[in-house]
């Protein structure tokens, strides 16, 4: 598991990981410890690991040109990267983003 090493011994190779749903248990084959990882999100642009959680809008067009968010999912946005979409987001809080093809439209999350 690239990124991960025992926090007792330093060992990256003989580890044994499950995961259980968003977290992974691990399990040292060296010397014994075992410890739950959270799964840390890395940018694919960069590779750095400066990423922060953001809700993300799940618009779904009703008629026309109407549209509802029907949910959210979380994203991670890399704070190098993503640095634009994330200022927008951090100003239209507590909104989730919305989708990058869709105008802004706030009429609907103005209900919620
Ligand atoms: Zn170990
Ligand atoms: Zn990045």
């Amino acid at each position: 598991m690239i990124g991960t090493e025992c926090p007792t011994c330093g060992e990256s190779d003989r580890l044994v990981g499950e995961r259980d749903s968003e977290v992974i248990h691990l399990h040292c084959q060296r010397c014994g410890t075992e410890w739950d990882r959270e799964p840390v999100p890395t940018c694919k642009q960069c590779g750095g690991t400066d990423m922060q959680a953001v809700p993300k809008a799940i618009v779904e067009k009703s008629r026309g040109t109407q549209l509802s968010v029907v949910g959210t999912r979380t994203i991670h946005l890399c704070s190098a990267c993503d640095a634009d979409t994330l200022a927008v987001y951090h100003r239209n809080r507590p909104n989730p983003l919305m989708p990058d093809q869709l105008p802004t439209i706030n009429a609907e999350l103005d209900d919620r």
